[in-house]
């Protein structure tokens, strides 16, 4: 199975489909992800608020796949958005996942709220580790349009990723077309709305008639709008199930279809980024 790959406005390549580590408790991690690396995964998603980055690390040495090979993304704590916490902690992350570079680094949260609104400097930050090489690209997560703009005009540097909910239920239609407008390429998160696809009658002929599951339907879906998907999984047959993705196509119709399942704000299964200032201890 080749995964498709997508080009990111700075040159790198991204594989589209990896895996969402999540929730995935920190003593399991390491096991999930070296089964995943068997499967044939190549893009892990972490963040420092999983606390599991280690666990990353521990799977990705035992799996044994060749560094060049692989695509780590992290994120920034929300506790951590002064630009002095932010380049010390950066380095912990290095350390905890066994890197010298990480691929793709993020700030979590915009936290418009909080730190006097000021997220533009930490983005500052962010930029200095593709400076020194410590970072290959950096992006941005949960940044709603005129987020996306501020640091854009502010700071001259576009984020390689917008990585946000996406998924059936929830178009965000506004962010992807901002995230288009700049040269973003849209990270879908939550794009089997945590497992809730699975009752929708809808995806379900759907399935039946491609001859796949509702939750390959629906990442095919995102593959062909050109997002790039991390389901979660702890379970390696679902790992196998969200893989097997290449190999059939939806038609226009069926696309409409899943279109039309989007019920806007009320589809929102995680916080609203214009609202959440949740800081961990
Ligand atoms: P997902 O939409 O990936 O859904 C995960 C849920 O679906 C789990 O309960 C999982 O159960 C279940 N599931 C997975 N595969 C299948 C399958 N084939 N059939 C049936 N059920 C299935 O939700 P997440 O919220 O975990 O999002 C994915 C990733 O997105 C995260 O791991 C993280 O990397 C990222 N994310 C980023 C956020 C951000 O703020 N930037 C916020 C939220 C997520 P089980 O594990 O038991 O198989």
């Amino acid at each position: 199975m080749t995964v498709s790959t997508i080009t990111l406005h700075d040159g790198t390549s991204i594989p589209q489909l990896g895996l969402g580590v999540f929730q995935v408790p920190p003593e399991d991690t390491a096991r999930v992800v070296e089964q995943a690396l068997e499967v044939g995964y190549r893009h892990i998603d972490t963040a420092q608020m999983y606390e599991n980055e280690a666990g990353v690390g521990d799977g990705i040495k035992a799996a044994g796949v060749a560094r060049d090979d692989l695509y780590i993304t992290s994120k920034l704590n929300n506790s951590f958005h002064r630009p002095d916490d932010a380049r010390r902690v950066f380095g912990e992350s290095l350390d905890r996942l066994g890197l010298d570079r990480i691929d793709l680094f993020l700030i979590h949260w915009p936290l418009p709220t909080e730190y006097d609104g000021d997220f533009v400097s930490t983005w500052r930050a962010l930029a200095e580790f593709v400076e020194d090489g410590r970072a290959t690209s950096i992006g941005v997560s949960n940044f709603q349009p005129a987020h996306l703009d501020r640091i854009v005009e502010e700071t001259g540097v576009v984020p390689v990723v917008n990585q946000v909910e996406v998924h059936p239920f929830f178009g965000n239609e506004a962010v992807r077309e901002a995230n288009r407008r700049h040269g973003v390429v849209t990270e879908a998160w939550s794009p089997l709305a945590q497992g809730a696809i699975g009752d929708d009658a809808a995806l379900g002929e759907i399935a039946t008639a491609t001859g796949k599951t509702v939750s390959q339907v629906v990442l095919r879906w995102h593959l062909q709008r050109g997002d790039i998907v991390f389901p979660k999984t702890t379970k390696v047959e679902r790992m196998q199930e969200n893989f097997d993705v290449f190999d059939f196509e939806l038609t226009d119709d069926q696309l409409a279809t899943i279109g039309e399942l989007d019920r806007g704000e009320d589809g929102r299964r995680g916080p609203n980024p214009d609202t959440f200032d949740y800081i961990p201890d």
